[in-house]
């Protein structure tokens, strides 16, 4: 064996796909000093044993992206490395059961095309015919995706890892990273033990791409790396007389399987509802290309429904029942990216049984992150810094990840809700607002009442992809925010105290509003980064001269704590995450002020307590800090108490007013959407100007500094890309919940992104961006608008301004 370097630029954990596609990525982005290291043999963790399928349609325009980058770079590998990778572009059909499935099929195409994948609806005699093996029976319709592919799994990696060291990475097998060094939070490098002994490199970037060890070896740096393996069941048969080699990849969710021709053979892949988590107490020390034993009782539903959606499981002999560990993460979505902990720790693990198909583009992409210092673009919905500190929980993890396995092959219906692991974060009214008919959601843990039940109705979700049993109660809550007055708990906020010497000047230079503002001052604003890209939306709120709170959506926390620390550089500013020591209730409506005269005896007039403005209040018999502001676009105060005097304060209000609506998530969502605000994640994201995003009004023109300002100053100079625009569909009945294509003048440009029930106004509202390059606002207001619900195409009217209340006069009112 070469010996191992004692420097290197990045060390690279883990000799799995993921590892090997970072490393390979590296090496093409000139660090070619780079150095992976696996404890065994490469490929021998989960790698070597998976299915192989490479579908490229995700849920979303960027992840796409990512598994159309590998589709395309594995089609290369073989010719560019010389290993071969069993690329075969044999696409794939997936096939619906039910009418549902059928519209989510359909809603899927239409995301295909948005992202330019081709894609074709076919009926179920069409599936038949390019698929003879099928029993159709039941199948109500399907979709074909010809470009989709399958591989031989070992050998990509093995191919990434030949092409990394062609480019001079160096790869050693035999040689586990036993612990990352560390000095004043930064990495130093790893130390490592093989069969000759102990070792150390020196490095100020490693990889955690350990897979299913990845958690384990997170936590020795205090780094939260919320992932847990599952059994994964596949079987083969024995060879198939006159199976086509070219037969597809053919998925049927609705009975949770996928089927693969495989060699002459068939292959049956199961996403059964209830997994097995694996491996709770850590995993053997000697574990490679280890298999699990088989489960005849776990797999025989699956196999079941086989031989009848495919009878030819009926006779054929079975060569392999396979059970192998994949990690599963608490949301089916990877991790890539810096942690937030530890400088120079980066991640790319916790695949979900895509991690063949995601690896090729994930690797290219965290390359350009570790390289460039930022990421090729939006990366959020797999971001590290989503992880909450509390997920590295294990008894968490085990019960979620016996869900989130299923959860791949269920319906993916709008506002689905999980199941396990609930009820760990919860507001101090929790119970009150049960007792009063909520029915939760969850988010980052919290538990978040989106809508109140009416005395004796169900409290569970009917889930749909038409309006759902609780579409009457949004309406009766939106209604009420409209017309009268409706109390939120939006506890979940994150609030961070930012405080001490510098902290005005810390913000100032992170944010692109003015901050240095008389205390009670709140200001709207954003951190973009050095792109204009929106890194955050926040409101801060200026407490005292030394001390400001900011407050974020409670699933954008850690990021954002991310972002200002790393931003703090030597500035004498303390930042303190504080969101369990309030809760936070909002008054919202036309009649908000009156409700609040009945159990404050402060002045809320227009005069005594301007909008934009914070002032403590008594209430009840306890105080508040009432922030005057609203993300519902109406007359209201965001109510701030202490944890320990909520549910007093909470008491004391529905005492006053008895019949004060609550209301829940989802009303706070489709009345943003109905005045056009933004959400981060959805409308504004790392990747979208602030000037596209027409976010402009929050931006300082009078601050001589601050990140991202030239970049603003560049935009104005050069016109916008795009324009994010509102959309109402003319006809009252089809709904938009986001992904749904915008369609100009008979040409798709680009995805909904985001959309719910505009109850005022009495249609689906969508946002999105349109073109705009070199257009007047006339130009892009005067095309034809339609937008695209699963294949079917509704006339929209399109507005630049919010078409509720849109010179905001209600919020000042
Ligand atoms: C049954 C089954 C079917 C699947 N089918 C598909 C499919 O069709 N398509 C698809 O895209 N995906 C599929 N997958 C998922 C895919 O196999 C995984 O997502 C992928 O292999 C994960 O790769 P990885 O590199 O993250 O993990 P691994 O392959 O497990 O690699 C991690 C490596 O890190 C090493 N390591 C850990 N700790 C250390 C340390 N301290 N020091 C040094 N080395 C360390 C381990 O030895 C291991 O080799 C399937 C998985 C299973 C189980």
């Amino acid at each position: 064996m070469a010996e191992i370097p004692t420097k290197a630029r990045a060390v690279v954990i883990g000799g799995g796909v993921s590892g090997c596609s970072v490393a390979y990525h590296l090496a093409k982005a000139g660090w070619t000093d780079v150095v992976l290291l696996e404890r065994r043999k490469l490929t021998s963790g989960t790698t070597w044993h998976a299915a192989g399928l490479i579908g490229q349609l995700r849920g979303s325009a960027n992840m796409t992206r990512l598994a159309k980058y590998s589709a395309d770079l594995y089609r290369g590998l073989e010719a560019e490395t010389g290993v071969a990778t069993g690329m075969r572009q044999v696409g794939s059909i997936s096939v619906a059961l039910t009418a549902e499935r059928h519209e989510e099929l359909l809603r899927q195409a239409t995301v295909a095309r948005i992202f330019d994948v081709e894609v074709h609806e076919i009926s179920p005699a069409e599936a038949k015919a390019k698929y003879p093996h099928l029993n159709i029976d039941g199948v109500v319709g399907a979709v074909a995706l010809p470009l989709d592919g399958q591989c031989d799994p070992a050998n990509i990696a093995m191919a990434l890892a030949k092409g990394a060291r062609m480019r001079g990475a160096k790869i050693f097998e035999g040689a586990t990273v036993t612990k990352v060094t560390t000095a004043g939070g930064r990495v130093t490098g790893v130390d490592y033990e093989t069969a000759e002994g102990p070792g150390h490199i020196e490095a100020d970037v490693i990889v955690n791409c350990g897979g299913m060890w990845g958690r384990d070896l997170a936590l020795q740096n205090g780094v939260t790396l919320p992932l847990h393996a599952c059994e994964h069941f596949y079987l083969i048969t024995e060879p198939v007389a006159g199976l086509d080699p070219n037969t597809p990849v053919l998925r049927v969710p609705d009975e949770c399987a996928y089927y693969k021709q495989d060699a002459g053979k068939m292959m049956l892949g199961a996403f059964e509802p209830k997994a097995k988590p694996w491996g709770m107490d850590g995993i053997r020390k000697d574990f490679e290309f280890d298999t699990l034993p088989e489960d005849w009782d776990h797999f025989m539903p699956i196999l079941e429904h086989a031989m009848n959606r495919m009878p030819l499981f009926q006779t054929a002999g079975i060569h392999t029942f396979f059970n192998g560990p994949e990690s599963f993460t608490p949301d089916d979505r990877y991790y890539l990216g810096e942690a937030p902990e530890v400088k120079g720790y980066w991640i790319a693990a916790g695949y979900n049984s895509i991690g063949i198909v995601s690896s090729g583009g994930a690797g290219q992409a965290l390359a350009h992150w570790i390289t460039e210092g930022e990421p090729p673009f939006d990366l959020w919905e797999v971001d590290i810094r989503r992880a909450q500190p509390f997920q590295k929980n294990r008894k968490y993890l085990k019960e979620r990840v016996s869900e989130t396995l299923g959860l791949l092959y269920a319906d993916h219906f709008p506002y689905r809700q999980v199941v396990t692991s609930r009820g760990v974060r919860r507001s101090p009214i929790h119970d009150q607002l049960a007792a009063r008919g909520a029915v939760f959601g969850e988010v980052a843990g919290w538990e978040r009442a989106n809508w109140f039940a009416n005395e004796g109705q169900e409290r569970e979700y009917r889930y749909s992809w038409k309006r759902q049993n609780w579409f009457d109660n949004n309406r009766a809550e939106h209604m009420a925010v409209r017309e009268a007055a409706g109390l939120f708990d939006m506890t979940s906020f994150g609030k961070i105290r930012i405080e001490g010497r510098d902290a005005c000047a810390f913000l100032n230079r992170i944010s692109s509003a003015q901050m240095d503002v008389a205390v009670g001052r709140i200001v709207y604003t954003m951190f973009l980064n050095d792109r204009g890209g929106i890194e955050a939306d926040l409101t801060v709120t200026r407490l005292s001269e030394t001390a400001f709170l900011a407050v974020v959506p409670g699933a954008t926390l850690q990021r954002n704590l991310a972002w200002m620390r790393a931003n703090l550089g030597d500035d004498f500013a303390v930042i303190t995450d504080v969101t369990a020591a309030e809760s936070v209730l909002c008054l919202m409506g036309p009649q908000s002020r009156e409700v609040l005269a009945k159990v404050s005896p402060n002045d809320f007039s227009n005069a005594g307590h301007p909008f934009g403005n914070a002032k403590e209040i008594e209430i009840g018999m306890g105080l508040a800090r009432a922030h005057r502001v609203t993300y519902v676009g109406e007359l209201g105060w965001e109510l701030y108490v202490s944890a320990d005097q909520t549910a007093h304060v909470f008491e004391a209000i529905m005492e006053a007013q008895p019949d004060l609506k609550l209301c829940g998530l989802h009303t706070l969502d489709s009345c943003r959407i109905e005045k056009a605000y933004r959400h981060w994640g959805h409308d504004i994201t790392d990747e979208d100007h602030v000037l596209d995003a027409g976010l402009g009004f929050t931006v300082s023109r009078k601050k001589p500094a601050f990140l991202g300002r030239e970049a603003v100053l560049r935009r104005e100079q050069q016109g916008l890309d795009r324009k994010l625009l509102q959309f109402r569909l003319k006809d009252p009945d089809p709904l938009l919940f986001h992904n749904e294509a915008i369609v100009r003048d008979g040409k798709i440009v680009g995805p909904v992104t985001s959309g719910a029930y505009g109850h005022f106004l009495g249609g689906a509202i969508g946002m999105g961006y349109v073109p705009a390059k070199g257009q007047s606002d006339d130009d892009i207001l005067s095309a034809r608008y339609e937008i695209e619900v699963a294949g079917q195409r509704h006339e929209a009217i399109a507005s630049l301004a919010p078409m509720y209340d849109p010179k905001s006069e209600r919020i000042r009112a």
